[in-house]
């Protein structure tokens, strides 16, 4: 991008797709949201397959103390031969005799168990009575019937709010489910403007669920939480619009937006960001030298598609052919898509055959996608990225902002030693 591009995409038109797609299923976020809700545990009740994939995506987690597991309907449940109910009630007060630290129990469902219509949210309810106080049961659907991966966050979290405590205080609520470290970052940059009664969804521990009412704001902190979103406007929470904390720009516009929320003043506003926004320049500045005049493509997959090709436009320079997502929610995207260079093609859902011939015709520099397209297309000469990586890396506010144009940058540089080994 050069200073001359314009920019502002809201009323571009959207290529719609309604086609076979390609994605993980929504039983992935199990794998980041474990970690993260540290007395929860995850029952998948699903098939082996669902149990397959859970392994090979959370392999690491083998050599801990496991919290997540699959109740695997076998053959006679799916014919409807026994009553997989039971079973299940079985199942889960095993679990908990033997697990007396899991406060939270999430009943994860499937595609099989959508396809038999196992009643989750009943079971849920029924075991609620049988083990509170000690444990609260949920439930949520994981199915990959169209659905994407991102989805499993936002339908765990929107499970979770109807149950949140009620307040009437002015709290200010960060909404999505990001590694420690990086939230203990963006406590720090709040707690520095002087916002404090700074609650997270999800809570860390069940005892730190947060409170939500008339007068909580809220702010998203990933852009695939759609779902989330409107369950806490249906609590009476307002949300606060902003682009995504991703770069120093969004991280900047994202603090902006809650700091003029709560009233804070330009000379607190500056005194608090403007070393860290100098830091996070100057690491983007880094990566963008590869970057810079690039162009890219997004396939539909993670949901964060737009506010990575704002960020990779804007402050790294490089030049989005097509950004496609799974889903355009227009309200959240709203202030991303006043941000976007005006001329990259828009679309929205999947379909595989026709999107990878736009591809293989624009020929873009690097292609992010998921991790079943990316070795085709670089069996065709084309570089990837796995869109997959950027939910499991800490990508977001500013200490991280190098970190993510180097994500990046770096399968642009392996490219360019692979085809010119000479230094
Ligand atoms: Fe496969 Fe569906 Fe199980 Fe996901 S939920 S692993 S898509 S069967």
């Amino acid at each position: 991008m050069n200073d001359a591009t314009p920019f502002g995409c809201q009323s571009a038109p959207v290529l719609r797709e309604r086609g076979q797609h390609e994605v993980f299923c929504g039983l992935t976020g199990i794998v980041w949201l474990h970690r993260k809700m540290q007395d929860a545990f995850f029952l998948v009740v699903g098939s082996r397959t669902c149990a397959h994939l859970l392994q090979s995506a959370a392999g690491v987690m083998i050599f801990a103390e496991p919290r997540f597991g699959t109740a695997i309907l076998e053959e006679g449940d799916l014919a409807g031969l026994k009553d997989a109910n039971d079973e299940l009630d079985r199942e889960v007060a095993r679990l908990l005799t033997r697990r007396p630290d899991i406060r939270q129990l999430f009943l994860v469902g499937s595609c099989p168990s959508e396809v038999i219509k196992l009643d989750l949210a009943r079971a849920a309810e029924r075991l609620t009575q049988v083990h509170a106080p000690h444990v609260r049961v949920l439930n949520y659907s994981g199915s990959g019937i169209e659905t994407t991966f991102t989805q499993g966050e936002d339908a765990c979290l929107a499970a979770m709010v109807p149950g949140l405590p009620s307040t009437d205080a002015a709290n200010l609520l960060l909404v999505g489910a990001l590694p420690d470290v990086v939230e203990d970052q963006a406590r720090t940059l709040l707690a520095g403007l002087g916002i404090d009664h700074v609650q997270v969804l999800p809570g860390r521990r069940a005892d730190q669920d947060p409170a939500v009412g008339p007068n909580t704001r809220y702010a998203l902190l990933q852009p695939f939480l759609g779902d989330t979103a409107a369950a806490l406007d249906g609590r009476g929470a307002t949300r606060i619009a902003a682009p995504f904390p991703f770069g120093e720009e969004g991280t900047t516009a994202w603090l902006r937006a809650v700091a003029e929320a709560f009233g804070i003043d330009e000379a607190t506003f500056a005194r608090v960001t403007d070393a860290p926004r100098a830091r996070a320049r100057r690491a983007v500045a880094a990566a963008a030298e590869t970057l810079a005049g690039k162009r890219i493509t997004f396939l539909p997959d993670s949901q964060l598609e737009l506010p990575l090709a704002r960020f990779l436009s804007r402050e790294c320079g490089m030049e989005p052919v097509e950004i496609g997502t799974p889903y355009l929610h227009a309200g959240l995207m709203g202030p991303e898509l006043a941000l976007l260079p005006q001329g990259a093609r828009l679309s929205e859902g999947q379909d595989v055959d026709r999107q990878l011939d736009r591809v293989r015709a624009d020929r873009p520099d690097l292609t992010v996608c998921g991790m079943g397209l990316a070795n085709p297309l670089e069996s065709e000469g084309l570089t990837t990225k796995w869109a997959i990586e950027l939910v499991f890396t800490p990508v977001h506010f500013y200490e991280q902002a190098g970190d993510l144009a180097a994500l990046f940058a770096r399968p642009l540089r392996r490219k360019r030693i692979l085809t010119d080994p000479a230094p």
